[in-house]
């Protein structure tokens, strides 16, 4: 197969999950009615009405206040719907600051510079694959954060290990921990099974580096 010829295969694996996630959505907002003419917001366009009635209506009670996240959702969803995978940072290197000081997600990305460097990479090639789309095209800065939020799903529950290492006062570095995580990627990741095996190396050397004096 050519080069062209993949690419407009994996044009159209985006395309039929996008129709597949809006498949869901067609349906007036306000009072459930499927059938066509819908007309969608024009905001987020992320929910239909059957008329400007029902668009009115739901925008002074609750849209308005929903409309901007949801274009987050939209941007969300794309980038979900990329098949390719993800090139991993590699997050090995000690960490310059002391999880205690790591309180949200800004501060944990001002170690993980390359994260950054990444998301700011790959920003360019979302942006050329939008048209994929019938959503809005993000602005720069917000492609750059949802590829930041995208990554951080993969990688950042590590984060979320070691606060709770903190906050409960345990000690591994005294007394040595098992820990048993029972939900997505991750389970995967430990029967290691499926391509995100490789995962596992990062995020264990990750929360490795949160406690460098555990041996
Ligand atoms: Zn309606
Ligand atoms: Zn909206």
């Amino acid at each position: 197969m050519g080069t062209n010829e993949r690419w407009s295969s994996i044009e159209a694996i985006i395309r039929q999950r996008l129709d597949f996630n809006e498949l869901d959505r067609r349906y007036c907002a306000v009072c459930g009615r499927q059938g066509p003419p819908l007309s969608r917001c024009f905001g987020c366009q992320m929910v239909y009405y059957c008329g400007e009635e029902h668009q009115a209506e739901d925008w002074s009670k609750e849209h308005a206040q929903k409309c901007t996240q949801l274009e987050w959702v939209a941007l969300g969803e794309f980038i979900q719907a990329l098949p390719a995978q993800p090139p991993l940072p590699n997050i090995g290197d000690k960490w310059q600051t002391s999880l205690k000081e790591i309180n949200n997600w800004k501060s944990w990305f001002s170690i993980r510079t390359n994260i950054v460097h990444l998301a700011n990479n790959t920003a360019n090639v979302l942006k050329t694959l939008v048209h994929l789309t019938d959503k809005r095209q993000p602005t720069d800065q917000n492609a750059v954060d949802g590829l930041l939020a995208a990554v951080t799903d993969l990688l950042t529950n590590v984060l979320t290990i070691g606060k709770a290492i903190v906050s409960f006062g345990l000690q591994p570095n005294i007394r040595p921990l098992v820990i048993h995580i029972l939900s997505g990627f991750n389970k995967i990741d430990l029967v290691g099974y499926n391509q995100s095996s490789s995962n596992l190396p990062v995020r264990f050397h990750e929360l490795l580096n949160m406690f460098p004096d555990n041996k």
